[in-house]
């Protein structure tokens, strides 16, 4: 086997080993922080402030198209934020695993042409 071919199954195999593992902790969606007044009038955030937060908020489009989202409650702020970074890294991983994949095949189709 030529060495370009090894490296690519190589590169192949790194790539679904990440890929399993970013798919494990991914969660879709952009996350925003935003700052809130409350329910109570005399509070300092009705007046000179500040006001509560920062509350993290992903905001994701759903089934239809339609963008949606919830707030997260703080103890789950750090899993939820690695799980948007561990889902921007699916994404690259899985962009180049295509690239490899179309290259074999275009190779595979080149090699059967008589
Ligand atoms: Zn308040």
């Amino acid at each position: 086997m030529p060495d370009t071919q090894l490296e690519s199954r190589k590169r192949r195999d790194q790539l679904l080993k990440q890929i399993q593992q970013y798919a494990r902790k991914a969660v879709f969606g952009t996350p925003s922080e935003t700052y809130r007044t409350c329910g109570t009038p005399t509070c300092r955030c009705h007046g000179p402030g500040p006001k509560h937060g920062p509350h993290l908020y992903i905001n994701f489009r759903g089934k239809h198209g339609k963008t949606t989202g919830y707030y997260v409650p703080k103890a789950a702020h750090k899993p939820i934020r690695e799980g948007v970074t561990a889902w921007q890294s699916l994404q690259d991983c899985l962009r180049e695993l295509a690239e490899i994949n179309k290259q074999n095949v275009l190779d595979r189709a080149r090699q059967a042409r008589p």
